[in-house]
């Protein structure tokens, strides 16, 4: 196994480099390539197993750098959890200057406000301020073209259902749509059902 074989394009495998990302991990493996052509993943993996980069190493590949509304959607149970996911997916997209921002709780709303304004490819958010955002205008859907639950039982776990679906409702219907978790618990199965086109699973 090897990074080389998916044809990324220069930008990405040499960030790869940089980062000292040499062979895929079992997920990345399974995930990269799927998520290059656009299949909606269900992927049943757990921290640590480098499933931040199996879904940062396709969007960051896949965005263009151009437009100029958010392409990309990430959401997250925890703070701490989009922090990081916002710094891999910086990390990894830093030469194709990719910009990714975290909206969470607990964080001047104003401040993201005009951080969203700004041109920004990959928004990584907690359900509930990612909704704030939704409903005060601050953040527009409309041109997303991935989607990732990152730690669905998680989130789920801690009554968020109703935010996600609510989100969910407001994306574009055709994009793409991964979904990520430890477990599958029954209501992150019927959320998969209800909200994706025939997804392939990936169990590692
Ligand atoms: P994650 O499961 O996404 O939290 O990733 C776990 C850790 O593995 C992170 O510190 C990543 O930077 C690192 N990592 C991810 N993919 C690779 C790879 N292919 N080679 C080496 N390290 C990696």
């Amino acid at each position: 196994r090897s990074f080389a074989e998916y044809g990324l394009s220069n930008e990405i495998n040499r960030t790869l480099e940089v980062l000292k990302y040499e062979t895929p991990t079992e997920v990345q493996s399974k995930v990269i390539p799927l998520a290059l052509e656009n299949k909606d993943l269900v992927v049943k993996s757990q921290t640590g197993s480098g499933k931040t980069a199996s879904f940062g190493i396709p969007i960051c590949e896949m965005l263009e750098w151009e437009e100029n509304h958010p392409q990309a959607l990430v959401l997250t149970p925890t703070r701490e959890l989009a922090v990081q996911v916002r710094e891999d997916i910086t990390n990894i997209g830093r030469l194709k200057r990719i910009k990714a921002m975290a909206v969470y709780g607990k964080e001047p709303f104003s401040k993201q406000k005009d951080e969203l304004k700004q041109k920004t490819h990959v928004v990584v958010g907690t359900p509930g301020r990612v909704m704030d955002h939704i409903e005060k205008g601050t953040l527009v859907l409309d041109k997303i073209k991935y989607f990732i639950i990152d730690e669905a039982d998680e989130m789920l776990s801690m009554g968020f259902i109703d935010t996600v679906q609510t989100i969910i409702e407001e994306l574009p219907l055709n994009r793409v749509t991964m979904v990520f978790s430890a477990t599958m618990p029954k209501d992150v199965e019927s959320l998969c059902h209800h909200y994706m086109k025939d997804p392939v699973q990936i169990e590692i």
